[in-house]
C-alpha cells in the first residue's frame, strides 16, 4: 500500500506500544482516511489539470493569457470603482448616460397620455384605433420610419399585398393554438407542411423539424437537444461547444441557459471563416457540438461547412449550421445561378446543407428572408431520433400527461397560418426572384466599395445578402462613417473586433441602393475631413472591447436600456 508523503508523523505515533494497543485500530482507519484524502487531492488536481490543459489547447496560450489579463484588470477596475471618490464620478456619468438612453426611448411630458390601469368600461374599436393614431403621431411618426427602406435587415419584405395575406390568415386563425391539435387540426397540418417544405429546400433525406418563435429559440433549442443527446448517448456531464467568433449571440445565450462551456474561436481576418485547425484542437471528449454559419450575422460570410462536417463525422459530434439569416436566400443561390459567384472568382457559395453528411441540424428563419410574420423560424434535424432529444415529456404531471416540442406550451397558431400562407403566396419563383434582386444589390454595394471607395474594405467575400465594411485609411474611423450614415437617415449595424459597419440588404433596400452608395461616399468624406472622435456608434461599439472598463460599463448601460423598455 502506498503511504502518502505527508503521513510521517502518523507512523511515528503508531510506533509506541500504548498507541498500538489502544488507538491502533482507530488510527489505522485514520491512516486509511488520510490515504483517501490524498487520493482525493490528486484526483481533484488531476481533473483541474486536465481541464486547464483542454482549455489551453482549445484557446491557445495567447488567448488564455489575454483572458487572465482581462480577468485581473477587471477585478482591479472593480476595486477602483468601489473607492468613494471614483464611485461618485462614475455613478454621475452613468446616471447621465442612463437618462440619455431612457429619454431616447420613452416619451415624456404632460401631453403624453398614459394608460397605466385598466379602463373601467371597455372601449370601442374606433377609440382604440384613434388612440393608436395618437400614439404614432406623438412618437413623431416613428412607426413609419422603415418605409423609406433606409435600414439594415429589420423589415424583410414590407409589401402591402403580402401584408394583406398575412392579416387574412391571422384573421381566420387568430384564436388557434397548436398545443391542441385535436381542436385545430389545420394548424397542425400547416406546421408539418412548413417544416417539410424547409427540409426539402435544405436537401434533407429523412429529416425532421419543428417550428419555433424565432432564430434565437431555434438555436437555444438546438443547444438543448445536443446537451441531452450527449448526456444520454455519450454520458457527457460537462458539455462543451465550439463556436466561431462570428456566430450569433444566441449560441452563447443557449449555452448560458443550459450550462455549457463555450470555446469561441477567432475567424480568419481575411476570409472571415472559422479556423479549422483551431476547431480540431479545441475538440475533446466533452465536446458535444460544432457550429458554422451560412451566412453569419456580422459580415455575411459563410464558414467552411464541408470542413466542419468532416470534423463532426470524425469525432462523432453534432454540427449545427446557422442559416437563420441565410434562410430563404442561400438555398436559392444555386437555382438562381448565383452560387458560382460573379464569374470573376468572387462571391462563391460553398456547400452548406444536409447534403454534407456531418451536418446534423440547421436553423432557418421564415421571419427573415422567408418574409413570414415575425415570431417564426424552423429548426431542422437530420433525423427524428435527434429531434426527440428536444422534446419535453412529463408523464406524471397532475394536469395530465404533458408533452411539448419546445420551450413554449401554448403557441400562436395564427403565426403558423401566416407563414404557411406567405410561403404559398410567394412560391419558388417568387423566392428565386427576391434572392436574385437582393443578392445582386448586395454585390453592387460590395463591388462599389472595392472599386471606388479606397478608404474602405469589404470583410471577406460575402456570397449572399449582407455586406460589412471596415476602414483601411488611418484617418477614417468606420464607426464615424456609421454615425454619418445615421445623420443621413440610415439605420445600420456597428460591429466590434474589427470595427466595421454592415448592411443586410432586403426587398426594401433594393430600390434605394444608389442613394445608399451616394450617402456612403459622402459619409466617408465627412468622417475623413471632420473626425469627431465620438458619436453613438463609436461610444457603443468602440468602448465594448477596447478597455478593461468597457464591457462592465456597456453591460450596465445595456441593462439600463432593457429596463427602459418597460417604462410605461
Ligand atoms: C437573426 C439571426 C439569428 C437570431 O434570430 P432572431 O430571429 O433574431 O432570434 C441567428 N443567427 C443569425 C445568423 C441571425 O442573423
Amino acid at each position: 500500500m502506498a503511504v502518502p508523503a505527508n503521513s510521517k508523523p502518523l507512523s511515528l505515533i503508531l510506533a509506541t506500544p500504548y498507541v498500538k494497543e489502544v488507538l491502533g485500530p482507530l488510527l489505522a482507519i485514520l491512516a486509511k482516511l488520510d490515504i483517501a484524502k490524498s487520493a482525493l487531492f490528486y484526483y481533484v488536481v488531476g481533473i483541474y489539470s486536465l481541464k486547464a490543459y483542454r482549455h489551453l489547447r482549445a484557446r491557445g496560450v495567447v488567448t488564455t493569457g489575454k483572458e487572465v489579463y482581462t480577468y485581473v484588470s477587471q477585478f482591479v477596475i472593480r476595486l477602483i470603482l468601489k473607492l468613494p471618490s471614483t464611485r461618485k464620478k462614475v455613478e454621475a456619468q452613468m446616471g447621465k448616460a442612463k437618462l440619455d438612453v431612457e429619454n431616447k426611448l420613452v416619451p415624456k411630458g404632460p401631453d403624453v397620455t398614459r394608460h397605466l390601469a385598466l379602463p373601467d368600461e371597455g372601449k370601442s374599436i374606433e377609440w382604440i384605433l384613434e388612440e393608436m393614431d395618437k400614439m404614432d403621431s406623438e412618437l413623431n411618426g416613428k412607426t413609419g420610419v422603415w418605409k423609406d427602406g433606409k435600414l439594415s435587415g429589420a423589415v424583410y419584405h414590407g409589401g402591402v399585398d403580402l401584408q394583406k395575406i398575412i392579416v387574412a390568415a391571422y384573421d381566420r386563425y387568430c384564436v388557434s393554438n397548436p398545443l391542441h391539435p385535436d381542436v385545430f387540426p389545420a394548424i397542425r397540418k400547416m406546421e408539418a407542411e412548413i417544416v417539410a417544405m424547409c427540409l426539402k429546400l435544405y436537401h434533407a433525406q429523412d429529416g425532421a423539424g419543428v417550428m419555433t418563435s424565432g432564430g434565437t429559440e431555434s438555436i437555444v433549442m438546438s443547444v438543448k437537444t445536443y446537451r441531452d443527446w450527449a448526456r444520454k448517448v455519450k454520458g457527457i456531464t460537462e458539455p462543451e461547444m465550439i463556436i466561431p467568433a462570428s456566430a450569433h449571440a444566441a449560441f452563447d445565450k443557449g449555452a448560458a441557459y443550459m450550462g455549457i462551456k463555450v470555446h469561441t474561436l477567432p475567424v480568419d481576418p481575411y476570409t472571415r471563416k472559422v479556423d479549422l485547425k483551431r476547431v480540431r484542437r479545441a475538440i475533446n471528449p466533452n465536446t458535444i457540438l460544432l457550429v458554422g454559419s451560412c451566412i453569419n450575422f456580422p459580415d455575411g460570410n459563410q464558414d467552411d461547412i464541408a470542413g466542419l462536417s468532416e470534423l463532426a463525422l470524425k469525432y462523432k459530434i453534432g454540427l449545427h449550421v446557422d442559416c437563420c439569416l441565410g434562410s430563404f436566400i442561400v438555398p436559392f443561390l444555386e437555382p438562381a445561378g448565383l452560387s458560382g459567384g460573379d464569374g470573376k472568382g468572387k462571391y462563391k457559395l460553398a456547400p452548406f446543407d444536409f447534403r454534407l453528411p456531418g451536418v446534423t441540424s440547421i436553423s432557418c428563419d421564415t421571419h427573415k428572408y422567408g418574409f413570414a410574420p415575425k415570431g417564426t423560424s424552423v429548426l431542422m434535424y437530420r433525423n427524428a431520433e435527434l429531434r426527440a432529444h428536444q422534446y419535453y415529456v412529463n408523464p406524471s404531471w397532475t394536469g395530465g400527461v404533458y408533452a411539448s416540442p419546445g420551450l413554449a406550451g401554448s403557441r400562436p397558431g395564427a403565426l403558423i397560418a401566416g407563414t404557411w400562407a406567405v410561403m404559398q403566396a410567394i412560391g419558388s419563383k417568387g423566392y428565386l426572384e427576391s434572392c436574385r434582386s437582393i443578392v445582386l444589390t448586395a454585390r453592387i454595394i460590395a463591388d462599389t466599395i472595392r472599386s471606388s471607395i479606397p478608404e474602405l474594405y469589404v470583410l471577406g467575400d460575402p456570397p449572399a445578402s449582407v455586406v460589412a465594411f471596415g476602414s483601411k485609411h488611418p484617418n477614417v474611423n468606420v464607426l464615424e462613417v456609421g454615425d454619418a450614415m445615421s445623420k443621413r437617415g440610415w439605420h445600420l449595424n456597428g460591429l466590434a473586433d474589427p470595427a466595421a459597419v454592415h448592411i443586410a440588404v432586403t426587398r426594401l433596400t433594393v430600390p434605394v441602393v444608389d442613394q445608399f452608395i451616394a450617402d456612403l461616399k459622402d459619409a466617408v468624406k465627412e468622417a475623413k475631413l471632420a473626425p469627431s472622435g465620438e458619436g453613438t456608434m463609436v461610444a457603443l461599439y468602440g468602448l465594448g472591447n477596447s478597455s478593461a472598463v468597457g464591457p462592465e460599463m456597456v453591460g450596465e448601460l445595456a441593462t439600463a436600456f432593457l429596463d427602459s423598455l418597460y417604462k410605461a
